[in-house]
């Protein structure tokens, strides 16, 4: 096996706003980066794994970049994931704005020029290697989901709920096995994979960061080396929050010291994968839409969000978020008259295997952690990693339970006329119906088979 790694700074610049929510950006706390993971076996096959520190991106630029990549560097293989900090940007309709400013068009572009030129680098670096799986105990959030009295699902932390414990790690070294301090062989990558929103930094603060992401790096690079290629993969975040809540920058890096350490810890009982033969799998499918009410039961809240915020006297929404808002809710009406229906889902998903050793499932979209759990649970491989917000998101994917609650799903399964949940701004207009669940089981189960 060989592999290269390499990573590009795109902090974006002072001025270009912070996006979710949308706020002033006075500098960074902590830079925000785009990595590479190149790998290739002795056959050739090639699989380039980028890392960012960016919100998102919806499928749209996800394919777009991957295609320049496949065009430009002759790899079609490519899994970009996003950690999804919200003291970030994003961009191609997710965590950027519907008015875009010179600055920002430009800005995406280098963003999206990096993805390409940071596979670039590490694929001129190619060495031989070993690699080695670990998994360590950690936990940096909670389920964010709280059932009312009423019934409602409104967001809290529920220690209850179900979280994914564990950090996975995937450990790349120099095959000619230099010693890092006397004690470790001296890596030149070090992939780990976590579960949880990274929304500690306050949304107070107008300082660009990370997130506890940010921080793992950090602690993960002083005990390795600068030279290490340290990079986070976001999980199956969808719901789960980082914690404490929107409270400090100190915060967020004191859990990215734990998150840090327990990479440490695993890479110190990690195991070494001998199967040296790279399987990489990639499906598609389509999830229906939750069907949606006839405009006139729609009508009524989007009537009183009109009368409430037209004024734009909100002091969580701006002017130009409200207007998106009315207009989305506009084009669905005249959806509707026209008697067409929103588009169904797309879900994508990629399993990399290495012999029944090591499996990576990776899921486009925002998963709910159970669709981690149950990968842990019925994937044929010894030692499991699975991302989610990979190669492209629209919303949230609840797990069925989630989405049988209907118009008490909450934020990321509710559905109209409750105006509450992040999918009904989609083009959507609504979560997955009922059913998701085994659409996406049944195209992971595929892939491994
Ligand atoms: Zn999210």
């Amino acid at each position: 096996m060989k592999a290269g790694a390499a990573e590009r700074d795109v902090t974006p610049p002072v001025g270009l706003e912070i996006t979710h929510p949308v706020r002033a950006n006075v500098g960074a706390h902590d830079p925000l980066f785009v990595k590479a993971l190149v790998l290739q076996d002795d056959s050739g096959t090639t699989l380039a794994i980028v890392c960012t520190d960016l919100i998102g991106t919806d499928f749209g630029p996800a394919d777009e970049i991957r295609k320049r990549i496949a065009d430009e560097l002759g790899i079609e293989n490519v899994l970009l994931n996003f950690a999804h900090p919200h003291s970030s940007r994003g961009f191609g309709g997710y965590g950027d704005l519907p008015e875009e400013s010179a600055e920002a068009v430009a800005w995406a572009q280098g963003a999206r020029d990096a993805f390409v030129a940071v596979i670039a680098e590490a694929l001129g670096k190619l060495a031989p290697v070993t690699i080695k799986a670990g998994r360590a105990a950690v936990q940096v959030g909670f389920n964010r989901r709280v059932t009312a009295e009423n019934g409602y699902v409104y967001m809290d932390d529920n220690p209850d709920g179900p979280v994914v414990p564990w950090v996975n790690v995937l450990e790349v070294d120099n095959a000619d096995g230099k010693p890092l301090d006397g004690a470790r062989d001296k890596p030149l990558a070090i992939l780990f994979e976590h579960a949880a929103h990274p929304v500690i930094v306050p949304n107070g603060t107008a300082l660009v960061s990370a997130d506890f992401p940010g921080a793992a790096v950090v602690r993960v690079r002083e005990a390795l080396g600068p030279d290490v290629i340290a990079m986070f993969a976001q999980g199956c975040q969808g719901n789960i929050n980082g914690h404490p809540l929107r409270s400090t920058h100190e915060n967020a890096d004191a859990a990215g010291v734990k998150l840090g350490d327990a990479v440490l810890q695993a890479i110190e009982s990690a195991e070494p994968i001998t199967a040296d033969t790279l399987r990489i799998r990639t499906g598609r499918t389509e999830m229906p839409t939750c069907e949606l009410p006839p405009w006139d039961v729609i009508r009524q809240p989007v009537e009183k969000f009109k009368a409430d915020f037209v004024a734009g006297d909100s002091p969580y929404w701006r002017q130009e978020e409200i207007d998106n808002f009315i207009a989305h809710f506009d084009k669905l009406e005249a959806m509707l008259a026209r008697g067409e229906s929103p588009p169904p889902w797309r879900m994508e998903a990629t399993v990399v295997s290495l012999g029944d050793q090591w499996g990576l499932v990776a899921y486009s979209n925002e998963m709910f952690c159970q669709y981690e759990l149950w990968v842990d649970e019925v994937a044929p491989f010894k030692h499991n990693m699975t991302f989610g917000l990979t190669n492209g998101a629209t919303g949230y994917v609840a797990d069925d339970a989630a989405l049988a609650l209907g118009t008490n799903g909450g934020y990321e399964a509710g559905c109209l006329p409750n105006l509450g949940s992040c999918d009904v701004m989609t083009r959507h207009y609504n979560p997955p119906a009922v059913g998701a669940e085994k659409i996406i089981h049944d195209l992971v189960t595929s892939l491994w088979a």
